[in-house]
């Protein structure tokens, strides 16, 4: 068996892991593990921008760090951990200036300063982006920089498992994708920076490979999953396809229209119409088209008409491609079908109450990036925060493993035992499957995305719910006979799929399940049934865990104390 030792393991290529991993190969020999190519990574997606209080408009002239971090924690609901949203926005303009100085191609006001646009819930215009392909050009500019430093990279190998000893991370098992081969890594280190897993959904604007690898295996060795009923629906995706439609195309100036020709924000948010956070503008849409004012009972119209060509063509030019290819729709002469889709993951791997951003409680195993729960998004995430939180914080941890240095190796013959149950445990996995007669996972994955789209969506209702609730563990158990070849492993993406189906049917039960448990409505998660927030009883954290009698749930304090929870209004 091929066995690699590394000083930190970081398993994910995206923003997030590729950031982490510059900061460590500084000191340290670090490994890369990435399913795809680092600039497939899905960070490549990102079109909208990246937040930073810089005030480079004369109207963003008085924001302020502060200022940023007060939106963040009013749009997350107030579930946010407060501390960690105001670390996060301090560091803000530093990490957007770093990404300038090593060559990121920012878009530029006349002044030659980062052009900033307005976003959903910012009081003030702070995203920095380049065109609508600001993920894109991040992720490439990381990417250079990565090889510059010579950080290890291997690219097309899959985490499977994790390992430990004695409550210490020790390594992971991964499939090399091309060779077909188990390899066992080993390192005192682990930061999973694996990205989000809204492919549990049947509709998303997620990339395939958004499966949540990461969070399912952590949670097998015992790693809560937190704030998981937290589902963000993009507002405006392209209908019959829901590819993301940029709040950057609101933040330009967009309007959105009902079939009476009606900017109907105006019920929900009269102040900051269609730039409310995604949470509200989303439901606002799902309410025009369950109250029969969409077009074809379907969708609604996301109109730029009136930017003008010159603009669109400028700042939106991704936008207007996608409307063309897909939807046959010119942006500049016709307003683009939209509607709400799944879109990002608020919850992920839990961390811990008091420690360092993003450590776990298995010691040595770490998290960041949208597969982490740190908690900075809170019931609600604001566009163009994602991005900062996975530089902010993979910077951060960079510099902090380094700080705490090496910890003491666990002795080799320990490692050893624990590497080859890992790997016994998943021979045997691999031999079930294809000795089994059940289910194709392919069927098993649909009916997963369908109980979701259909149960677990915008507006939740205790049946609905409860449906899924019932669906759910049914798929689990036809799961266990599911059935495919996997003697050749070589580019077997039949084994692939199936082994991300395994971690996204965790996290499906999982988000099921805490969507039952929060009898509240707050932020993305709305209660038709309890429509309001309820924070005597819900101003926590939920955290599930696997216990032998099935999933369990305990709660973890919100980091409050500098901002006054209050009622949200926009
Ligand atoms: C269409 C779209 C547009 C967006 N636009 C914006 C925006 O404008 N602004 C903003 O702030 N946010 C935006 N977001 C959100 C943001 O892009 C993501 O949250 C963020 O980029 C995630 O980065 P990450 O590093 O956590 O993960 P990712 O970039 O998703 O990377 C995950 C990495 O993990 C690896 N990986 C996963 N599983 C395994 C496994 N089993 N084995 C090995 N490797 C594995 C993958 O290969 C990949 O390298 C957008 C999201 C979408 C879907």
């Amino acid at each position: 068996m091929r066995v690699e030792e590394f000083d930190v393991l970081i398993v994910g290529a995206g923003l997030s892991g590729l950031r982490a991993g510059l900061e460590l190969s500084k000191k340290w020999n670090v490994a890369v593990i990435s399913k795809v190519y680092p600039v497939r990574s899905h960070s490549g997606a990102a079109q909208g921008g990246i937040n930073a209080a810089l005030g480079n408009l004369e109207e963003g002239k008085g924001d302020t760090p502060k200022s940023h971090a007060f939106d963040t924690v009013k749009g997350s609901d107030y579930l946010a951990d407060q501390d960690v949203v105001m670390f996060m926005c301090e560091e803000a303009p530093k990490i957007v200036v770093e990404f300038e100085s090593m060559g990121a191609p920012f878009s530029r006001l006349e002044s030659g300063l980062i052009a900033q646009r307005p976003f959903g819930g910012a009081g003030f215009p702070r995203t920095c982006y380049a065109g609508d392909r600001t993920g894109h050009a991040l992720l490439q500019t990381l990417n250079e920089q990565s090889v510059h430093n010579d950080v290890t990279f291997f690219d097309e190998f899959f985490l499977i498992d994790l390992f430990k000893v004695d409550g210490n991370i020790t390594g992971l098992i991964a499939l090399d994708i091309a060779e077909g081969e188990i390899v066992s890594f080993r390192a005192p280190y682990v930061i999973l920076a694996t990205g989000g897993f809204g492919r549990i959904f049947k509709y998303s604007t997620n990339a395939v490979i958004n499966t949540g690898d990461g969070v399912g295996a952590a949670f097998r060795i015992g790693i809560p999953m937190q704030d998981v009923e937290f589902v963000q629906f993009h507002p405006t995706t392209l209908y019959g396809t829901n590819i993301l439609m940029t709040e950057g195309a609101r933040g330009e100036g967009g309007y959105l229209f009902n079939i009476d020709g009606k900017r109907f924000m105006e019920k929900t948010a009269p102040k900051a119409m269609e730039l409310a956070p995604r949470d509200i503008v989303a439901r606002a849409i799902e309410t025009e088209v369950i109250g029969g004012r969409g077009f074809e009972n379907a969708y609604v119209h996301l109109d730029l008409t009136h930017l003008g060509a010159e603009r669109i063509k400028e700042r939106l030019p991704g936008i207007r491609d996608i409307s063309i290819y897909f939807a046959g729709v010119d942006p500049i002469e016709t307003p683009i079908p939209v509607q709400a889709g799944q879109h990002y993951s608020m919850g992920g791997i839990g961390t811990k109450f008091d420690g360092d951003y993003g450590e776990t409680d298995l010691t040595g195993l770490y998290t960041i990036g949208e597969c982490s729960c740190l908690s900075v998004h809170g019931a609600n995430r604001l566009g163009g925060n994602s991005l900062l939180e996975t530089a902010v914080f993979g910077r951060y941890l960079g510099r902090k493993l380094i700080e705490k240095g090496l910890p003491t190796k666990k002795p080799s013959n320990d490692i050893k035992k624990a590497e080859e149950k890992a790997i016994d445990n998943v021979e045997i996995l691999l031999k079930t499957w294809n000795e089994n007669t059940g289910k194709k996972p392919v069927e098993i994955r649909n009916e997963m995305g369908e109980a979701l789209n259909r149960n677990v969506g915008v507006y939740r209702t205790n049946n609905d719910l409860e449906k899924a609730n019932n669906i759910l563990p049914k798929l689990q158990k036809e799961f266990l006979n599911t059935q495919i070849s996997t003697e050749d492993r070589r580019f077997n993406y039949g084994l692939i799929r199936t082994l991300e189906l395994r971690s996204m049917l965790d996290i499906a039960e999982a988000t099921a399940y805490a969507s039952l448990w929060r009898k509240e409505s707050r932020g993305a998660h709305f209660r038709t049934d309890y429509p309001t927030r309820h924070d005597e009883e819900y101003l926590v954290h939920s955290m599930i865990y696997r216990s032998k009698d099935g999933l369990e749930i305990k709660t973890k304090p919100v980091k409050l104390g500098i901002f006054e929870v209050k009622e949200r209004k926009y």
